[in-house]
């Protein structure tokens, strides 16, 4: 059920067994593996449908550490979030990301490589991709020869690529904003609308561009694409 916060009284409840803040591809994908199970779930959206530069404005802020795009371009606030401009590249992390550096600060995490190992195929179906492992199993899938140098200091890295279109998107997620447990208020906004201008801003925006988002939404995303961090970007 789609409800909208802007529509309660000020200070009303919202009784859940579960409250998932944010509808991006983590809080959606949790809010769908809890379906069905007996559970009353909100899952709490800030934005809209679709992009607004003033909701856009609460993900100002600053980055720290190594040089990334700026925040307010590069996480998005609205049902979907920031997949509606990312690059949809799917694969596995590697050892080392688990793991704490102590010349990384407050690296490590509570979790290793082998708890999240049972998970990765569920998480691709979630992705719609096509094939179940993110290793050298890929390789073996897809009938790639092995290189010569496999296993020799140099490893073959394999990825896949979501390649539906605005895959966590609103008018995507149907099944979650008709389901009967699950509760999802966004903020505020006026519901979902694609101006002819979003239509051009979108069709002007490189690949994987959410459709219906305004000029200013699609130009974060040619910038973001644009420089030198496009190691997201398809090849
Ligand atoms: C240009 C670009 C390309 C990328 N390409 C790739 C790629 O190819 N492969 C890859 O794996 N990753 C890629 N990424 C990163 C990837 O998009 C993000 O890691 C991923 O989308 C994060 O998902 P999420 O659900 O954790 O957060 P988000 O998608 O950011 O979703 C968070 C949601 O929470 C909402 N929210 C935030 N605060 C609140 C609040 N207080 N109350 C209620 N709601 C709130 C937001 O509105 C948003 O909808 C890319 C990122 C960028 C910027």
């Amino acid at each position: 059920m789609l409800t909208r916060l802007r529509d309660y009284e000020p200070g009303a409840r919202i009784e859940a067994d579960v409250a998932i803040v944010g509808a991006g591809a983590a809080g959606i994908t949790l809010a769908r593996a809890l379906m069905g199970r007996g559970l009353a779930v909100c899952l709490v959206e800030s934005g809209d449908a679709d992009y607004d530069a003033q909701v856009q404005d609460l993900a100002t802020g600053e980055t720290a550490g190594q040089p990334y795009y700026e925040l307010r371009e590069s996480r998005l606030r609205f049902f979907g979030g920031t997949t509606a401009i990312w690059g949809g590249r799917c694969l596995a992390m590697d050892p080392i990301d688990y793991r704490a550096r102590p010349w990384v600060p407050r690296s490590g995490w509570p979790v290793s490589e082998a708890d999240l190992a049972p998970w990765m195929a569920r998480a691709g179906q979630g992705l719609g991709l096509r094939f179940r492992h993110f290793d050298a199993r890929l390789g073996a899938e897809v009938a790639l020869p092995r290189f010569p140098l496999d296993g020799q200091g140099l490893d073959t890295v394999f990825w896949q690529f979501d390649h539906a279109f605005w895959r966590f998107g609103l008018p995507n997620c149907r099944d979650l904003a008709e389901a009967a447990d699950v509760r999802i208020p966004p903020c505020r906004g006026t519901g979902p609308r694609r101006s002819r201008r979003a239509q051009a801003a979108s069709r002007g925006a490189p690949h994987g561009a959410g459709r219906g988002r305004d000029r200013e939404c699609a130009a974060a995303a040619r910038r973001t694409r644009g420089d030198a961090h496009g190691a997201w970007q398809r090849a």
